[in-house]
């Protein structure tokens, strides 16, 4: 039976929730980049499960692969016990991500979300400093938990929690003064003024792209000079690759076309490829501090999610071909988007690799956008702090021909709306 009645959720579902508001309907079964409601009718999907859906829903090289072990009566728990499907994960992760790209991280499996790979990060920093504090950027999203919200720098998301519980002090992300300058000098000359009340914080916590924040792109130079600051004033550098890891920008990891190494590194969404809640911090081994059992929880593990997570970097991370694909890809979404931008007044576009975003003047049109094209079958959602921008997150996998599709279904949707 694929039925059921929408006020089961109107009715019984608390008041926060959102994203079945802007798409209403009921969804049943998904495979590739399409989604299927219950009436039967098909969605091309360019949200890609908030991005936790880089290979598309159902791959069926992972779904084998979960089908067989569930079949052989794998384990199913997420404690984090030793395990045959947690070793072959963090084999493949240290062999085929980690070693190719010269990059040595302890791994912390911290919690099943993204918020809980934060939570460790920030706690780790705060353990391994002494420090109380922490950096974070204007337009930032770390999480819904009370410390990534502290870093969070949206008002009406930390509207939530009352008052923030962890010290943050946020700072401009590149380019947030319309100026384009990686000179971190007056930061500097703040934290050595005794009279600023500026103490030295424990770690700055990074996006290379604000991608709940707007697709805001931090520059190469402007993350390089970042990392610098914190090397030369001894200060840890977590990048929050939660939404940007995993592919989205090109690389496996967002920061590495950048050259920099973070000191510890936040991982989500699409590392176990299928959808499954799994969460990694890694962070560089003098750094392990924990002590046994210091930072515990029941899900910490997700062991389907580490079968589906191992299929993922032997198939698609092997080589750099998939790389390629989102550099080609990203190009076309820019093209379109580009040439939307030139026809329209009001309308710009930004982003890496496949992230891109269509950012609109007047803010309440991107929404009336992503509305328009869901009457036409096609899932966008907004981001920004005024919601001001259609933000692009299809799956990696994605034929161009589907893309190539949904983006004409935008490019119909702003005229009809601002045409
Ligand atoms: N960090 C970033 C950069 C994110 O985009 C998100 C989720 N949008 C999170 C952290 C939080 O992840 P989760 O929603 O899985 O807790």
């Amino acid at each position: 039976d694929q039925t059921v009645d929408d006020s089961v959720f109107t009715q019984h579902e608390s008041e926060v929730r959102s994203y079945c508001r802007s798409w209403p309907t009921v969804f049943t079964r998904a495979s590739g980049s399409w989604m299927t409601d219950t009436t039967g009718r098909e969605y091309l999907d360019f949200f890609a499960g908030a991005g936790s859906l880089n290979y598309g829903h159902n791959n069926p090289i992972m779904k084998a692969a979960l089908l067989d072990y569930i079949s052989d009566d794998g384990i199913t728990h997420g404690l984090d016990m030793a395990t045959v499907a947690k070793g072959k994960f963090i084999e493949a992760f240290t062999q085929k991500i980690l070693a190719p790209r010269g990059l040595d991280y302890k791994i912390q499996f911290p919690g099943p979300t993204g918020t809980n790979a934060v939570e460790a990060a920030l706690k780790l920093a705060r353990k391994v400093t002494g420090r109380e504090s922490i950096i974070s950027f204007t337009n930032a999203f770390h999480g819904m938990t009370l410390g990534s919200l502290s870093v969070t720098g949206n008002s009406m998301k930390r509207a939530g929690a009352g008052i923030p519980l962890v010290h943050a002090t946020p700072m401009p992300f590149d380019n947030y003064f319309g100026g384009v300058t990686e000179d971190f000098g007056w930061f500097e000359r703040v934290l050595d003024d005794s009279g600023s009340g500026l103490n030295r914080p424990a770690a700055v916590i990074v996006e290379t792209v604000q991608g709940e924040g707007g697709v805001n792109v931090a520059r190469m130079e402007w993350l390089r000079a970042l990392s610098e600051l914190c090397e030369r004033r001894d200060i840890l550098l977590i990048v929050d690759d939660v939404q940007m890891g995993c592919g989205r920008t090109g690389e496996f990891f967002s920061f590495e076309e950048a050259g920099i190494k973070p000191d510890i590194v936040t991982l989500s969404k699409s590392i176990s490829g299928y959808g499954l809640p799994l969460a990694l911090t890694l962070f560089k081994p003098e750094l392990d501090v924990w002590t046994p059992g210091e930072h515990n929880g029941t899900f910490r593990g997700n062991n389907p999610a580490f079968v589906t997570g191992t299929k993922t970097i032997e198939h698609f991370w092997s080589d750099d071909s998939l790389t390629k694909e989102v550099h080609a890809k990203g190009e076309q979404i820019n093209t379109a988007f580009t040439e939307l931008a030139e026809r329209y007044e009001g309308i710009s576009t930004r982003g890496r690799g496949m992230v891109r975003g269509l950012v609109f003047e007047e803010s309440a049109t991107a929404s009336k956008v992503c509305a328009s094209a869901f009457g036409a079958g096609l899932l966008a959602e907004t981001s920004g702090p005024s919601d001001e921008v259609v933000k692009l997150l299809p799956a990696l996998t994605i034929s161009t021909e589907d893309l190539g599709r949904g983006l004409q279904i935008i490019s119909d949707s702003v005229k009809e709306v601002i045409g």
